[in-house]
């Protein structure tokens, strides 16, 4: 596999089984432009890819673990653990957030290049610029990571009691963050690992800084309408038969009609707390 992205992420402490970088590397994903972007579905194409067509690729001396990992035996069942898939995906965000910031990077150069250009004099003022922009950047991605990261923790533990636990965490384990800041004031929205709505991020009139912080409340009462009630309390019912299935179509029907209005999200704003 592309030893940029192996040792990147070994960097982050992330080592990819061998079976799963051979994968990556035949299915056409072991490259910075694609790698991040792998969701759950493309998971599932590439277990296909690896189940009908990977055979090609490998010769009678090849070792079938180093292929197919603990499927070795058994290729035309072949799938990613679940472990494994939780860690492709931790590795396509980690490279995420780096292509973020190669790109922030790029854009503050370009910008420099240009002032440079069309000024007739390179005064001090033009470095200082790209400084800021830098730092600018660089501020969004920590305030951006901060809130991924306690997020996921708080979905996990919303969710930790639910018995399709080990889907739904993949699920959490893809939403995304996207904080912008014009003049002095940020702004931005997060995704529900549940029904993919966006919702907007609100903030406490700040300072705009690397601590700077949003208020949870609104998007902690949308993802918690995904979630039956007794379940909030972390109470156990097991008497219900079928339980499993009630959990999810009370979960579809929440996606459906869960479209909460702004009007409504806005109206809870007082149970707003930090976490
Ligand atoms: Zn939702």
């Amino acid at each position: 596999m592309n030893p940029e992205i192996v040792e990147y992420l070994r960097h982050h402490d992330i080592e990819l089984p061998l079976y799963l970088q051979h994968i990556l590397k035949f299915s056409g994903y072991d490259n910075f432009y694609l790698f991040p972007k792998i969701t759950s579905n493309d998971i599932k194409s590439i277990e296909q890819f690896a189940r009908e067509e990977m055979h090609q690729f490998i010769t009678k001396d090849d070792n079938l673990e180093n292929f197919y990992g603990f499927f070795k035996t058994t290729l035309e069942s072949f799938k990613i653990v679940p472990g494994h898939q939780k860690l492709l995906l931790e590795a396509a965000n980690k490279l995420q957030l780096h292509k973020k910031r190669k790109e922030s990077q790029k854009l503050a150069e370009v910008k420099k290049r240009t002032k440079r250009l069309h000024s007739a004099e390179f005064t001090t003022d033009n470095s200082l610029n790209s400084i800021q922009e830098n730092e600018e950047s660089d501020r969004i991605i920590a305030i951006s990571e901060h809130i991924l990261k306690t997020q996921k923790s708080y979905l996990l533990g919303l969710i930790s009691k639910l018995p399709n636990y080990d889907e739904l965490s993949i699920k959490v384990n893809e939403i995304h963050v996207n904080v912008v800041q014009k003049d002095e004031q940020l702004s931005g929205m997060i995704s529900c690992p549940f029904c993919n709505k966006q919702l907007k991020l609100c903030w406490m009139k700040q300072k705009v800084n690397y601590n700077a912080r949003p208020i949870y409340g609104n998007y902690h009462n949308h993802v918690k309408t995904h979630i039956p009630n007794d379940r909030q309390k972390g109470t156990r019912k097991n008497t219900v038969t079928n339980e499993a299935n009630q959990v999810i179509t009370k979960f579809f029907k929440n996606c459906n009609d869960g479209d909460k209005t702004d009007h409504e999200i806005h109206g809870k704003r007082r149970n707003d707390r930090r976490i």
